[in-house]
């Protein structure tokens, strides 16, 4: 077994090429896609701690689909021989194990394999037609809400802002996180309507939640900003404008506290109405930060087109900071570029006080992470404001 890392958009192997290894992901994302009438379907993103290829170490078909590393990758590389020969070389119960595993891993493979992929897509489709009702249910009822996690002024330990995490309130099921439904939902365009619930909702929370603060404490405190995820489909028209510009009337708040998150896959696909929408959003005194930096294909020349005025720094170079020198480089440049260019640095995925105390030492101003605190609902983002 040997680690390898791999750059963004390089392909770890191509459908049909030849198989003799597997591959553990230690860090970053791989997409899975398979090429059918021309077209690329992709079939899974894996992450950290998933598996890929294994097929490989029980025969030798070729590889039934193409791996391509999405973001910077680490990966350990498991030989076929190293597996045969070290079992040979190991105790016998350990080699008996090990092997009945395989066996068993042959067997869900074989059971899969007629039709390969038929049989999965279709499983696919079924989800997603399954989810999306659900989802325009759940809109129907109001099951969407934000959760808040602090945005934490490095300096001072003191609260300078909340991001707001969308959850699915569902009945039958009770809170589910978004990697369960953020994929069907922006698949469907459901997206820009938990984005517009989030959005309302967090704002009204928040000030509601100062408000209440303030009454108990009886005197005015800091304002706090309010960041809110932007999925990318919400550049195709000027509707978001709209209601930012409907929110920011109603509610007679001031606007530089709304910070919106996007990600560049916002900006990818139609880059002129991307900047149309950033512009008016900019006019209406409303800031924007650029989500999960670092992580994409082409930043920089997104941060120079673009009316982007603060960057979030992905939360696996934040991670890693005590055991790679490649992140603390990455995490360096990126502070140095916010500095030279004006920009409000945020770091993601705090867990640690030692991370939090390298990060400020590097010079960040915010941070938000478990270490602080993991995102709570309406009442607990209350409370910890009254603490
Ligand atoms: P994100 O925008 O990168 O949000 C940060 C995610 O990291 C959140 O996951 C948060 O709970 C998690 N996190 C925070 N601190 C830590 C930490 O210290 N360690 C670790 N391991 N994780 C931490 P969550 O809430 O599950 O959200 C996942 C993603 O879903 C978000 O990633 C965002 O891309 C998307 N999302 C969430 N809410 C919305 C929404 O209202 N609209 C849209 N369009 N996307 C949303
Ligand atoms: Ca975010
Ligand atoms: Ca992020
Ligand atoms: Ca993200």
């Amino acid at each position: 077994m040997y680690r390898k890392s791999i750059a963004p958009g390089i392909v770890v192997f191509g459908e049909g090429a030849p198989a003799d290894c597997a591959y553990i992901i230690e860090r970053g994302s791989v997409e899975i896609a398979i090429e059918r009438d021309g077209r690329l379907v992709v079939l899974a993103a894996l992450g950290p701690g998933e598996i890929f290829g294994e097929a490989a170490l029980i025969d030798d078909d070729l590889r039934p689909a193409t791996a391509t590393a999405r973001t910077e990758l680490d990966v350990l590389v498991v030989p076929r021989d190293a597996i045969g020969e070290s079992l040979r070389a190991s105790q016998p119960d350990i080699y008996s194990l090990v092997t009945s595993l395989l066996m068993r891993l042959q067997a869900v493979h074989d059971r899969r394999a007629s039709p390969p992929v038929a049989g999965a897509m279709r499983d696919d489709v079924v989800r997603t037609l399954t989810i999306e009702g659900e989802l325009r249910q759940g809109l129907d009822n109001d099951e969407f809400e934000p959760f808040f996690q602090p945005i934490v002024d490095l300096d001072t330990g003191e609260i300078a802002g909340f991001e707001a995490l969308a959850r699915w309130r569902k009945p039958d099921r009770g809170l589910i996180p978004p990697i369960e439904f953020i994929g069907v939902a922006e698949q469907t365009g459901l997206i820009r309507e938990i984005d517009a619930v989030v959005l309302a909702s967090a704002w009204k929370s928040l000030a509601s939640a100062q408000e209440a603060v303030a009454g108990k404490k009886g005197r005015s405190t800091k304002p706090l900003f309010l960041s809110i995820n932007i999925a990318a489909e919400n550049f195709v028209d000027m509707q978001l404008v709209a209601n930012v510009r409907k929110l920011l009337g109603t509610a007679g708040f001031d606007p530089s506290l709304l910070k919106l998150e996007i990600t560049e896959s916002g900006l990818i696909n139609s880059p002129e109405i991307a900047y149309r929408v950033l512009t008016e959003l900019r006019s209406l005194g409303v800031s924007i930060a650029l989500d999960d930096f670092g992580t994409g294909y082409s930043s920089l020349s997104y941060l120079h087109r673009f009316p982007i005025d603060s960057l979030k720094i992905d939360r696996t170079f934040v991670n890693a900071l005590a055991s790679s020198d490649r992140s603390r480089a990455i995490v360096r440049t990126i502070v140095g570029l916010g500095q030279s260019m004006s920009l409000k640095v945020i770091a993601e995925g705090i867990e640690e006080e030692s991370t939090a105390d390298m990060l400020r030492e590097m010079g960040l101003q915010y941070g938000q992470g478990y270490h602080y605190s993991m995102p709570v609902g309406r009442a607990s983002m209350q409370q910890m404001l009254l603490g």
